[in-house]
Formats: C-alpha cells, structure tokens, sequence
C-alpha cells in the first residue's frame, strides 16, 4: 500500500494505474476508521482494480461551535487496518496542501442540500461537496463508494455529480451497525459508557418507526410524534430533528405511500450523532 501527502504525488500514482487500463475505486472518509469505513473500502476492492482511500479532515464542512480540533485523528491505526484490508492507495494532506493560501472557490448547493443537515449545519454541505468535487478531480475515479449512514450526504454528491456532468459512479454502501444496533460512527468515541447506551434510542426509534410503518400506520405527523415522545421520556438524549421524507429530494412527506426515508439528529450529552432508515410500506393487499 502507498501513502501520500501530496496533490502531485497521487495524480503520477493514479495516471500509471490509469495508462495500465485499471479502474479505480475512491472510498472518501475523515479517518479514524471503523468497519463502516471499511466496508466502503470491501466493495471498492470486489468492483474495481485499484481502490483509493483518503483520509482529510475537512475543516470547510465543519461549524465554528462543531468539533473539528478535537475531532479523532489516528492515522497509524486506520493505515494498518487498511493496509489490513487490502487498500492500494492511501491519500492523507495536510490541510494546507488541500487549501493552498487564498483558496477561495467553493460548491454552492440548493435542493437537497438545504434541509435536515444543511438547515442544522449551515456551510455544511459547501464544504462537502467543495472536498468531494477537488478529490474527484485529483482521483479521477470510476467509482466513489458512500455510506447510507450519511444519507443526505450521498444525495448531495449525486446531485453534484449530475449538475457538473461529472464522470463517476456513485455507489451506497448499508449502514454497519454494532450487535446492538448503534450505527457505527468516529463520533461514537465521544461517548461515556453510560452515554453508549443512551445513544441506542436513535435505532430503536428508528425501528419503532419501520415496524409501525410494517403494520400499516402511514400518518407521518402520527410517527413523528410517536418519535418525540420516545426522545422526551428519555433521560440524556436532546432530539435535534426528526424526519420522514421522500428519499430522493428530502421533501417531508404527509403519508407513506411508497418509498420514505426516516432521518434523526440528536445530541447524546454534547455528541450529536445522525442515524436513518429507508422505509417501504408493504404493497398493498388487494
Ligand atoms: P466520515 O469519515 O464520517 O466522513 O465517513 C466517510 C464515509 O464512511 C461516508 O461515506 C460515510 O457515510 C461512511 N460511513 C460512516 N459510518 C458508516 C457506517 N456506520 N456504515 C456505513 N458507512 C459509513
């Protein structure tokens, strides 16, 4: 496995794999890996001939109040764990090589970028899809690998391939989850042992959700409140938002007739953490 830190270096690396007729395959994270990260990096490896790995905290994506300085960076243990899994190409810069001194060219996105994450987060999706555009013009990838976990995030970068005509395959990866259903997250090492077991109340919430759905209710406002009153008897957690929408714009829906997707936020202590679930009702019986 190669590991740089230059803009320059990667783009020589790639043009060979490239002149050799080899399709690559980009897997974007922030580091400090878990298995989500590296189920992203399992399909790369079963789809493409050379799989690309970067890791880049991102400071465009984060908010003045967010944890960006003290967010998890643990770059010897993600690279052994890629090196691990088989990975071909590590691209990890430093901030400066990424935002060279007067960078100032950014990716404005409306639609799907507005709500839910966007509205909580603002300048959030800017910086996402500002990073994603400059790694898929320095990778040239076939296909870039993202995880349902961050659902509105892979929305936004669809749309951003489809606007700018870009050249890439978008794949979505399921979300990996721990045995008991925590959805696995770089911010879960925030947690206290008491907070990791608050924090199930996203999945259980959204579970309670998908069998309500399974048994026929179809109100949205009727789960959303069901959702509520779940976060409001439990101690620890703040519901930050709670959503049922259509699962391409993000357009809260008033029933579920057909596809859906159901998206929480909510603060466990200070963590805020973000889980979804896709939701279909059952056809109808005639
Ligand atoms: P991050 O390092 O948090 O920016 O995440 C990098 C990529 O890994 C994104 O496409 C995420 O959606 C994906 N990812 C993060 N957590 C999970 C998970 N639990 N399961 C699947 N993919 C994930």
């Amino acid at each position: 496995m190669e590991c740089y830190t230059t803009c320059d270096e990667l783009r020589a690396a790639l043009a060979q794999q490239r002149a050799r007729g080899r399709t690559i395959g980009l897997v974007p994270t922030m580091g400090a890996l878990h298995e989500g990260h590296l189920s992203l990096v399992d399909a790369s490896l079963r789809e493409c001939d050379h799989t690309v790995v970067t890791i880049f905290v991102n400071p465009t994506q984060f908010g003045p109040q967010e944890d960006y300085g003290r967010y998890p960076r643990t770059l010897e243990e993600d690279l052994a764990a890629l090196a691990a899994r088989g990975a071909h190409t590590v691209f990890a810069p430093s901030t400066e090589e990424m935002y060279r001194p007067g960078h100032v060219t950014f990716v404005e996105m409306q639609g799907v970028a507005l709500p839910l994450e966007g509205q909580r987060r603002p300048g959030h999706f800017r910086g996402v899809a500002t990073i994603v555009l400059k790694l898929f013009t320095l990778v040239l990838p076939d296909r870039a690998y993202f995880g349902q976990k961050d659902y509105q995030q892979s929305l936004v970068v669809r749309r951003l391939v489809a606007d700018l005509n870009l050249d890439v395959q978008i794949r979505l990866c399921p979300i990996v989850r721990d045995a008991d259903g925590l959805a696995l997250s770089s911010r879960n090492r925030y947690l206290s042992p008491q907070e990791r077991r608050q924090a199930l109340l996203l999945h259980q919430a959204l579970q309670h959700v998908a069998s309500r759905v399974a048994g026929g209710e179809r109100n949205c406002q009727t789960l959303l409140s069901e959702i509520e009153a779940l976060f409001a008897a439990a101690p620890g957690v703040r519901l930050d938002y709670a959503s049922i929408a259509d699962p391409e714009t993000l357009a809260p829906l008033e029933r579920i007739e057909g596809p859906a997707v159901c998206a929480l936020a909510a603060f466990v202590g200070t963590t805020r953490l973000i889980d979804n679930t896709l939701l279909a009702p059952p056809q109808a019986r005639a």
